[in-house]
């Protein structure tokens, strides 16, 4: 596997790959399309020098055509030669030709311009054709003249029509080359032979292609010893163009396209050598924009995939960040719920504990009074007796009426039992849970009747008057009793056995819509007021069988009704127990 690092390089070196690849065939192309311009720019100047050149000749041309109707001409191919040199001489200076000559039917010279002297022309090919009654043209380095010249030979026709002699215009090349001699571009002219014979370099003058050519000359002097090698080069065909490598020439382009232009009036073949270096500079510049074109956009592109990648790896190490964080508030989030479930069991087993602890209450209580309340209906099953027995006695003695009222207080008497059997009944029974109604003074009442007998054998006065108006509060009526027994059971638990008078108040009111209950004693009061409501907090002794659970099972149960109870020293001794509840509706409305 390739690591990132490596994979980028490999990228780019691909770039870099793909940009030499681009440029090298735009530097193609550019140099093509180049190549082709040249070679048209080329064809035309090539075509324009081989005109002025041809141009140039065919004046001379035409002179000899012109000429050879001459009559003084004619005159003296005839042999009649009086004047004919004044005219070819006058002709001569006034064209700008090098000589004219007029010949003979057998070649001999019969006048001349130059008046030279006379020459055989009888076996050169140019006369051979005017004899045949066509224009001869020919090229040779002529050592009559000594340099190089072009010939025009026009056929001399007699009256009678066969051709008569001929009429030779000898032209002066150097004369017509000086018109254009160092003109771009290089352009040459070979004969058939091979031999470059005119140039607008003359460097290129006499080199002949191949090193065996020989020279048109009259003698053997111009033959080899003039001819020098052609310049050295290298032919490269460049998609239809011929490219030449030129070695060690200062006129001639290193690089050149080669230009050929065949043409026959002058029995040449024009060529031209164009320098193919602007055609390489524009082709290289061109590949060079495109070059940075290209690495400019690659640069950019790179830039922006880095920028790209850099961002990409933030949000990746962003995300797996985010992802542990979620990881990690996820756990605390299943723990937190662990502990709420938790915490639910555990509230629900307190829940459990409370009443179980409720119950141990009740039954402590029920312990504590079971002495009390045996006494209680042990004294009228007593008196029953005792009234049953008299009754029977009083009826024994026909004391019908007195018997009767024995009777009474013994039903009196069994009615009082059965109301505290009832009581107790329900005390013992564990209360579902659930808020109704309950008359406050009711419940007073039946602790009161509960506790009775106790006080009067303590010797307790129990003040407590109903209030005019029923006191309705919201609770349970079994636990609101379980409260109340609580709070006089401890005031005389607290005052048992004390000198001074026993004495507990009971009052009920409606305060600020809400109803209060105070149960205040005569006893020594709280020793550690801010703890009584704590379990197992208890002072008594262990004869007195406290356990500290009693006022803080009656805390739970009056919370639970949505009401208060507190416990205070009264100022002038002894404790007050407050209990606040919330009030019925109707308890209310009556209000
Ligand atoms: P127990 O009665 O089993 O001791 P309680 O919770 O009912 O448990 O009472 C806790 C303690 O509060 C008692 O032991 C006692 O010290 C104190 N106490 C309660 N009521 C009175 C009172 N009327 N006078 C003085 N002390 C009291």
């Amino acid at each position: 596997m390739l690591n990132a690092l490596q994979t980028r390089i490999l990228a780019v070196v691909a770039f870099l790959v793909a940009v030499a690849a681009l440029s090298s065939a735009v530097w193609w192309f550019g140099y093509q399309s180049a190549l082709d311009q040249l070679e048209q720019r080329g064809r035309s100047d090539l075509a324009l020098a081989s005109d002025r050149l041809t141009g140039e000749l065919s004046r001379y041309r035409e002179l000899a055509v012109l000429m050879a109707d001459h009559p003084v001409v004619a005159a003296a191919v005839d042999g009649r030669g009086a004047g004919a040199a004044d005219l070819l001489r006058e002709t001569a200076d006034k064209t700008g030709s090098l000589d004219i000559l007029v010949v003979s039917r057998n070649g001999g010279e019969v006048a001349s311009a130059s008046g030279t002297g006379a020459e055989a022309h009888g076996t050169t090919p140019y006369f051979d054709r005017a004899m045949d009654g066509a224009l001869g043209i020919y090229h040779l380095v002529h050592d009559r003249y000594g340099q190089r010249t072009f010939l025009f030979a026009a056929p001399v026709f007699s009256a009678e029509g066969p051709v008569a002699g001929a009429v030779i215009v000898v032209v002066n090349v150097d004369a017509v080359e000086a018109v254009w001699r160092g003109a771009r571009p290089t352009v040459f002219f070979t004969d058939d032979l091979g031999v470059t014979f005119i140039s607008n370099r003359s460097e290129l003058v006499f080199m002949a292609r191949d090193p065996r050519a020989a020279l048109r000359g009259d003698t053997a002097e111009y033959a080899q010893g003039v001819l020098r090698p052609f310049i050295t080069y290298e032919a490269r065909d460049q998609r239809g163009h011929s490219v030449w490598s030129v070695q060690g020439q200062r006129y001639v382009p290193q690089r050149a396209l080669h230009l050929s232009l065949p043409l026959p009036v002058i029995q040449m073949t024009g060529e031209a050598l164009l320098d193919v270096a602007p055609a390489r500079l524009l082709a290289r510049l061109q590949a060079g924009v495109a070059a940075a074109i290209c690495l400019a956009f690659g640069a950019m592109l790179f830039l922006a995939t880095e920028r790209r990648r850099t961002l990409a790896e933030a949000n990746a190490r962003l995300e797996t960040a985010v992802e542990a964080r979620t990881a990690e508030l996820s756990r605390t989030n299943a723990d937190l719920r662990h502990e709420v479930s938790e915490r639910i069991a555990t509230e629900a087993q307190l829940k459990k504990a409370q009443a179980d602890l409720v119950q141990a209450g009740k039954l402590s209580a029920l312990g504590q009074m079971s002495a009390g309340i045996s006494h209680e209906l042990n004294q009228p099953l007593m008196a029953i007796r005792s009234y049953a027995e008299n009754a029977e006695a009083f009826l024994d003695r026909g004391k019908a009426d007195v018997a009767g009222q024995n009777l009474g207080r013994i039903a009196d008497l069994a009615r009082r039992m059965g109301r505290i059997i009832r009581n107790l009944r329900a005390f013992a029974k564990q209360e579902s849970e659930g808020m109704t109604d309950v008359d406050l003074s009711g419940v007073i009442t039946a602790v009161l009747e509960i506790t009775q007998t106790r006080a009067k054998t303590s010797g307790v006065d129990i003040l407590w008057t109903p209030p005019a108006t029923p006191l309705i509060v919201r609770g349970g009526e079994v636990r609101l009793q379980q409260v109340v027994l609580n709070l006089v059971s401890n005031a005389m638990d607290a005052m048992e056995g004390q000198d001074a008078a026993q004495r507990i108040e009971l009052d009920a009111a409606m305060v600020d819509g809400r109803v209060e209950l105070y149960v205040r004693d005569t006893g020594p009061g709280l020793d550690e007021p801010d703890r009584i409501f704590d379990p197992f907090y208890s002072t008594k002794q262990v004869s007195q069988d406290g356990m500290g659970l009693g006022l803080s099972i009656s805390y739970g149960l009056v919370q639970s009704f949505g009401g208060m109870i507190r416990g205070r020293n009264h100022p002038a001794g002894g404790a007050v127990f407050t209990v606040t509840l919330d009030a019925a509706e109707r308890a209310e409305a009556a209000a």
